[in-house]
C-alpha cells in the first residue's frame, strides 16, 4: 500500500510542527478532524507517527524501509509453518516416493518408533536411490536419508529470518519445526522456501501497515 498524497502531506506537517494535535493538522489542510481520522490511524499503525494523549502527533523519524525491516524481524516461524509430512524409518523408498506425490511435498521427515526425528528425505535422495538397479520397495528410507545429528532444524519461536538464513546457508529446501522434549525432537511443522515466499508477498502487499 502506497501512502496517499494527503498522508504524505500530513507527515510533512508533523515533521515540521510536531508535536501537533489532530485538530491543528486538520486546520492546516482545511479539512475536518473527522476526515483526517482514518489517515492518522493508518500513519500511526504503520509507525510513521506516534500519538501521545494531550500532546499530539509527532514524527517517529523512521523511514519506510526501517519500518519494513522492523516488521520482518517480528515474523516467527510458527506463524508461517506448514503441516509436516512424516514417515517412519522402516517405510520403503518406494512408499516414500508415493507419499511425496500424494502429499505434494518435496521433503519428508523421518521418525523412529518413539516419534523422534531421525532424518530427512528429499526428492534428490530418492532420485539417487533410483539410479541403481535396486528394488526401491526393499530399501528402507533410513538407508538413504540424511540423518541426525546432521539435520538442520528450527523451533516455532525462531525468527523467520533466521530460518530463511539456514535454508540459504545449508542449500536446502525445508526445515523441520521441532519441539525439544525430554526424549528427543518432536516434529510439529515444516518450514519451506514456499513459506518464506508467502511471508515476503504478505510484507510487500501490505508494506505500510
Ligand atoms: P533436493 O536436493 O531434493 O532439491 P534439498 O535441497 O532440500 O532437496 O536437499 C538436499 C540434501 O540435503 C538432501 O540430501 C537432503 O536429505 C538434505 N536435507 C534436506 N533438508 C535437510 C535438513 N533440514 N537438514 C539436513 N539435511 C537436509
Amino acid at each position: 500500500m502506497e501512502l496517499s498524497n494527503r498522508q504524505e502531506q500530513i507527515i510533512e506537517i508533523v515533521k515540521d510542527n510536531g508535536p501537533i494535535t489532530g485538530e491543528n493538522i486538520a486546520d492546516r489542510l482545511s479539512l475536518t478532524r473527522a476526515t483526517l481520522r482514518p489517515d492518522l490511524a493508518i500513519l500511526t499503525m504503520a509507525g510513521y507517527l506516534d500519538a501521545r494523549p494531550r500532546v499530539g502527533y509527532f514524527f517517529t523519524g523512521k523511514t519506510g524501509s526501517e519500518l519494513l525491516t522492523e516488521k520482518l524481524k517480528k515474523f516467527k516461524v510458527e506463524e508461517y509453518q506448514s503441516i509436516p509430512i512424516v514417515v517412519e524409518e522402516d517405510v520403503s523408498a518406494y512408499d516414500a516416493i508415493c507419499t511425496m506425490f500424494l502429499e505434494d511435498v518435496g521433503t519428508l521427515f523421518v521418525t523412529n518408533q518413539k516419534s523422534q526425528l531421525v532424518g530427512v528425505v528429499s526428492r534428490k535422495d530418492l532420485l539417487r536411490a533410483s539410479i541403481g538397479n535396486q528394488d526401491l520397495s526393499q530399501v528402507p528410507v533410513h538407508i538413504i536419508m540424511t540423518r541426525m545429528p546432521n539435520i538442520t532444524i528450527c523451533e516455532p519461536e525462531d525468527l523467520l529470518l533466521d530460518a530463511a538464513q539456514k535454508l540459504i546457508e545449508k542449500q536446502i529446501d525445508g526445515l523441520p519445526v521441532v519441539n525439544r522434549e525430554s526424549d528427543g525432537l518432536k516434529v510439529i511443522g515444516r518450514l519451506t522456501k514456499t513459506n518464506i515466499t508467502k511471508a515476503l508477498v504478505e510484507l510487500g502487499r501490505d508494506q505500510h501497515l
